[in-house]
């Protein structure tokens, strides 16, 4: 029987897992934490990224190796590599890890992004502030997510509270500051390569973050005319670059109809989250198969989908439970402010119907126009 393993504990790898058993493929999990929530659907190694000794038993046991946390250490993944097939490669991984040399490959495929400059002391910022102007965001080059290790900066005079927030870390991660882009929307790309080459990608999703935290994503995103083949040239142009195997995510902006790269995930991704029961083929099961060197599944939409991140607590699950074509997704984790605990997609045959059972469940998305602006207009229509 095959084994995969996984390297971090959270939700994308409980996904995985359950995606993998179907295909008759066990999982073998590792995270620092106990309590990680993958070990509730599959066997779980506790250990951190230097157990030498724990990594050598698991790489032991596995066939493969993949990742549901992207900031694994890249020596962690070099090492692993040397006594097991690890996808996607640690040089794709360390390539993700940096906003950096993420940004500087965006460009070298033909995608822009927004203006950027590395920033390693006070002055530098200084110097960037003066090119780049204001407002901008300043971001740590590494081991961001969810929005952390961000400062926006409406005004030159917020320079020094930027530093004061970052600095401290500009020398262990490095700082980078970006233009702040007044895009009209955010797309994302989820495509998935397979070891012998094989490239696919979903429908584009559209995204809409609340600080930063993805809280909806609508697939396929509506007008996209034009924008879907750009998208999807980029996103294959970048999995050849990176000889890239398994699923990953190309977040993007759309400004004047132009694309803009803001970031890739290299593994399965939020805004992906509506494959499960929206596509013919999750996003989850072809990272497996591609990784495992199975044929990948089409990845067609069945139809609309909308998808809910629930975020610090879980809502009453009863209005999504009982609604049609409604799926809820409780990660098991404990409630805490910020914190990622589970979701739920709304999926029907057309917009219309969509919009009909988002009614439905607005009880259950309790402040529903709120803090979906963009189903409120879905639904005022
Ligand atoms: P995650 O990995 O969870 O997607 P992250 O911490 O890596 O998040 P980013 O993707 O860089 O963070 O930023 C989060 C969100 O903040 C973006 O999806 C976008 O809404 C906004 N944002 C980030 N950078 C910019 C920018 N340069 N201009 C405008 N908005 C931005
Ligand atoms: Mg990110
Ligand atoms: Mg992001």
């Amino acid at each position: 029987q095959l084994v995969l393993g996984i390297l971090g504990g959270g939700q994308l790898a409980r996904m995985l897992a359950l995606a993998a058993a179907p295909l008759g493929v066990k999982s073998l999990v590792v995270d620092s934490a106990a309590d990680a929530c993958a070990g509730q659907v599959a066997p779980l190694v506790v250990a951190d990224w230097t157990d030498y000794d724990a990594l050598e038993h698991f790489a032991r046991q596995v066939d493969v190796v993949t990742f549901d946390f992207e900031n694994v250490p890249a020596e962690t993944a070099h090492w692993l590599a040397e006594r097991v097939a690890v996808f996607p490669a640690p040089r794709a991984l360390a390539v993700a890890q940096d906003r950096l040399a993420e940004k500087t490959l965006f460009r070298e495929c033909g995608l822009q992004t927004p203006d950027f400059k590395a920033i390693d002391t006070r002055q530098d910022l200084d110097l960037a502030l003066a090119a780049i102007g204001a407002p901008a965001i300043l971001k740590t080059r590494r081991l961001g997510y969810d929005g952390k290790g961000q400062f926006r900066i409406k005004s030159l005079a917020d320079a020094d509270a930027a530093w004061a927030a970052l600095g401290a870390q500009a020398e262990a991660h490095g700082l980078i500051l970006e233009a702040f882009v007044p895009f009209d929307r955010e797309l994302s790309v989820i495509a998935v390569r397979s070891r012998d080459g094989e490239f696919r990608t979903w429908p584009l999703t559209q995204n809409w973050h609340t600080d930063g935290v993805l809280s909806l994503s609508l697939a396929p995103a509506p007008d996209i005319a034009g924008l879907q083949e750009r998208a999807t040239g980029l996103a294959r142009t970048l999995a050849e670059k990176l000889d890239y195997v398994g699923v990953f995510a190309l977040e993007l902006f759309v400004k004047n109809g132009e694309l803009l790269g803001n970031e890739m995930a290299p593994r399965v991704h939020n805004s992906g989250h509506w494959t499960i029961e929206g596509a013919l083929t999750s996003q989850f099961e072809n990272h497996v198969r591609a990784v495992l060197g199975m044929p990948l599944g089409d990845t067609s939409a069945r139809g609309l989908s909308a998808m809910f991140n629930w975020i610090g607590e879980l809502p009453d699950a009863a209005p999504v439970l009982e609604a049609v074509d409604a799926h809820w997704h409780d990660y098991g984790k404990q409630p805490r402010v910020g914190r990622k605990v589970g979701h739920a997609t709304v999926c029907a045959p057309d917009a219309d119907q969509l919009i009909e059972r988002l009614s439905g469940v607005a009880r259950a998305l309790g402040r529903d126009q709120q803090a979906y602006p963009a189903v409120g207009k879905l639904m005022e229509k």
